[in-house]
């Protein structure tokens, strides 16, 4: 090595390892290899006897403290950090399903959610079936030995339902068949998805957690009470961890499937992670006040919240979520014409998609969401022409209230 050879002095430096400065934050370790002393200790690395990071699409140190801190609050298991809330959910059933085995859910999904269902996994040779996840006998018609999963989200959208999962769990758990839960709606620092039986829940990190819309990002969230012995797909990894499922998905798929999060996502997310309970309840609590105001609106036809003394789902909701079921609501105006006049007007509120931004967001689901979706398969999902969904941020009540009131007149 020469003196001028600036590329070789460089590269011989390492990253001194444990960090050296003592930093409050946790620094983002923004390398993709990790380099060993000797032979020996790469092959135990390499091989899974120890921890050590050896690639980062396996692991990274500063991915790996968010899914710690994840982990700590939720009392979960098993936390894994991904990409997206997509890649969240489609690691989850590429881990679960068989081909011959069948996923039973609502037809009031998320809208990726539902095309990875039907068109992706179907042509895996998985089944989706549909069912109406608020009638226990009709869940149960619909579950055989070939169900992979029961799948709930928490409070769909933009239907605002919610299902009974104390009711749902134990429903699936004397079939030994597991309980996965997109909660992304409702927080884990506010909903304990584990104490109402859910075994494996999903969450878009995106949303809530991010905060400011920062970055897209997804997590697993394994509570390891499922005895994967039941599954035939994972029923031969049954002893080789107390959960079949985690060590499937951190052994193979979610490493062959590389939807990884980046160390700058989980930085990101990591300080979201921070403000996550304080948003929230600000957020929910102005979603609250909110909702009952615009009931006395004679422009708008029904508002939609679970929080809502008068609403189908009131109680159900109340026992899970307790008084603030989320920040979002929907409501319903005479026609379509009437939602696009309405939201070209609005001044404060902005048009864009996403849920839980600091700012508050408003979107017209039916053409934009589902727009891609035929008028048929709109019906069926319960997706109307004429409603708006509308994600509360941190403004106050009043602002929010005035700029509907003017978008309305
Ligand atoms: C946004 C969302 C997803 C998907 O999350 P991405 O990060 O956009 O992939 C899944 N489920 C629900 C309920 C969502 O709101």
């Amino acid at each position: 090595m020469t003196e001028h050879d600036y590329e070789a002095k460089l590269m011989s430096l390492s990253f001194p390892k444990p960090d050296p400065y003592g930093s409050l934050s946790m620094p983002v370790y923004h390398t993709l290899a990790y380099e060993f002393a000797t032979a020996e200790e790469m092959e135990a690395a390499f091989c899974g006897r120890t921890t050590e990071h050896t690639y980062s699409r396996v692991t990274n140190p500063t991915v790996q403290h968010f899914e710690e801190r994840v982990r700590t609050v939720t009392g979960a298991y098993g936390v894994t950090a991904l990409s997206s809330g997509m890649a969240a959910i489609s690691n989850t059933f590429f881990s679960l399903a068989w081909s011959g085995s069948n996923i039973v859910t609502s037809r009031h999904l998320f809208g990726n959610t539902y095309s990875f269902f039907v068109n992706t996994l179907r042509a895996f040779g998985v089944e989706v079936r549909f069912c109406d996840l608020t009638d226990p006998v009709d869940v149960a018609a619909h579950l055989d030995a070939d169900s992979c999963a029961l799948f709930v989200e928490v409070i769909t959208n933009p239907q605002m339902e919610v299902a009974d999962l104390k009711v749902l769990s134990s429903l699936v758990h004397e079939r030994n068949i597991p309980l996965v839960a997109d909660t992304t709606i409702v927080p884990f620092t506010t909903f304990r998805a584990g104490d109402f039986g859910v075994d494996i829940e999903v969450v878009a990190s995106t949303k809530y957690i991010s905060g400011g819309a920062t970055s897209l990002g997804g997590l697993i969230i394994d509570y390891g009470k499922f005895d994967w012995k039941h599954s035939p797909r994972l029923r031969s990894m049954a002893g080789e961890s107390p959960s079949a499922f985690h060590y499937k998905l951190r052994r193979e798929i979610h490493r062959n499937l590389g939807a990884y999060m980046t160390p700058e996502v989980a930085y990101m997310q990591s300080l979201g992670l921070e403000t996550l309970q304080v948003r929230f309840e600000r957020q929910a609590a102005t979603c609250k006040a909110l909702a009952g105001r615009l009931q006395s609106l004679t422009d708008i036809e029904t508002v939609c919240y679970t929080g809502l003394e008068d609403n189908p789902s009131f109680e159900v909701s109340q026992q899970q979520f307790g008084d603030y079921p989320g920040a979002m609501l929907t409501f319903d105006l005479a026609s379509k014409e009437r939602c696009y006049g309405f939201l070209n007007k609005l001044k404060l509120i902005r048009r864009a998609t996403n849920l839980f931004d600091n700012r508050s967001l408003i979107i017209h689901p039916a053409s934009t969401i589902y727009g891609s979706f035929t008028p048929e398969q709109r019906m069926a999902m319960d997706v109307k022409e004429n409603t708006i969904r509308l994600s509360v941020g941190l403004e106050s009540t009043d602002a929010l209230f005035e700029d509907i009131c003017q978008a309305l007149n």
